[in-house]
């Protein structure tokens, strides 16, 4: 099997930019070392923000939130996304100087995506708020979406446009010979004209693989999730300046997670929940909803992903080498940009080009600077 493009990483990011390619028409095989959704893409908390992004992003992340509301046409599921709206509350009247400092900045540049509200307002939106909370940012349009019906969406999409997919294969080395990629896999090997890197956390690993060494950290942003409760919120909640993302699920279960860091590994292949550190974002969430206290949690976890110095990602062609597209680094808020990204990344694959503005994404910024701090 020589595909025209092998995809590493049966992620969301990996299997969304082989549908995309796939549909212009070229043939695409996807290696997943272990099973599609097993790291980041299924440990995610799967909030659909363009809320509080950083202004690099946001075109991405605009044009991703209009697909979110029409998912159906991408993958044929709406991958279970509710536009619930997200709220970044102002616990004090300096967060809510600096949120809308933040909304005029957005403004001048033409964006009113976020709408700054006051104390009254964000008591309608949820009535349950701590009375210390002041006002916030909030936009309707994001949401949150089901990061494993996603998964089988992409899946199952990508299935249907002509995409291979091999679990349980791990790439182990990349040789460029003349046009062409020699794939060492432990399932044998492939030719492909193009790569896409799209392996998370182990990225740095591929891109070694090319002499194109990357410096990147792992990010390991834990979730809990509590027993069924009583309506406490609609909204996906953060609030300004602490890690904190909140939300209620359909089921009534409270989804705590916020960038609170795990325990890494030693060989860096796992990670594991630090309850300590868990327990400060469990605080913050209390303080928020203070009828939250005597709820029980049933069940934490750790995820893994790549996490860049200025926590943006990676999204180009290698500088290294002809024929490799990277996608990786999107520390810890890349579910959101999944449509869009792929395909872009499907653009530059199969075409050669792409008419997206990339340059803050560039991979050598990541070539150059030091590792990346959570
Ligand atoms: C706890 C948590 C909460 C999050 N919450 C949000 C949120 O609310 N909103 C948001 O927008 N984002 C969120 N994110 C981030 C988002 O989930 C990720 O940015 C996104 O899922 C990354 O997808 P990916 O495909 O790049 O990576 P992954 O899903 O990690 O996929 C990479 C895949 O590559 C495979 N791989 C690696 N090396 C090899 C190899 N050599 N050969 C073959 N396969 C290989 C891995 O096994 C892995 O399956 C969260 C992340 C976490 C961990």
């Amino acid at each position: 099997m020589n595909p025209d493009i092998l995809v590493i990483g049966g992620g969301l990011h990996g299997l969304s930019a082989a549908l995309q390619a796939a549909r212009r028409g070229a043939s695409i095989l996807v290696l997943e070392r272990h099973f599609l959704g097993r790291h980041a893409s299924g440990s995610t908390a799967a909030g659909v923000r363009t809320l509080g992004r950083d202004p690099a992003e946001l075109p991405l992340s605009l044009e991703a939130a209009q697909t979110w509301h029409k998912m159906t046409d991408l993958v044929g599921d709406d991958c279970g996304f509710k536009a619930c709206g997200q709220l970044q509350v102002a616990e004090d009247e300096a967060a809510l100087t600096s949120i809308t400092a933040r909304i005029d900045r957005l403004a001048k540049q033409g964006m009113h995506h976020e709408k700054l509200i006051g104390a009254d307002e964000l008591r309608d939106l949820v009535p349950k708020i701590s009375p210390h909370c002041v006002g916030g940012a909030w936009v309707p349009g994001d949401g949150s979406a089901d990061p494993h019906r996603a998964i089988r969406a992409f899946r199952d999409a990508a299935k249907r446009a002509g995409v291979d997919i091999i679990e349980q294969c791990q790439v182990t080395s990349l040789k460029r010979i003349g046009q062409s990629w020699q794939v060492k896999t432990s399932k044998g090997d492939f030719n492909a004209a193009v790569i896409i890197n799209a392996a998370g956390a182990w990225a740095d690993k591929i891109a070694e693989m090319v002499g194109e060494p990357v410096r990147q950290a792992i990010r390991t942003s834990m979730m809990v999730v509590t027993e069924r409760t009583g309506d406490v919120v609609h909204p996906v909640i953060s609030s300004f300046g602490r890690k904190l993302s909140f939300k209620q699920t359909a089921e009534g279960t409270l989804l705590i997670g916020g960038g609170a860091q795990g325990r890494l590994a030693e060989d860096r292949q796992s990670a594991s929940v630090d309850v300590q550190a868990l327990s400060v974002a469990v605080q913050a969430a209390v303080r928020l909803f203070p009828s939250m206290v005597g709820t029980r949690m049933v069940r934490a976890w750790a995820g893994m992903e790549a996490m860049t110095e200025d926590h943006i990602p990676v999204i180009g062609f290698s500088a290294k080498v002809e024929g490799l597209v990277h996608a990786f680094g999107f520390s810890g808020h890349g579910f959101q940009l999944v449509p869009s990204v792929g395909r872009v990344v499907a653009e530059l694959a199969t075409e050669g080009k792409t008419n997206q503005q990339l340059d803050a994404f560039n991979v050598k910024r990541v070539s150059e600077k030091g590792v990346a701090s959570c």
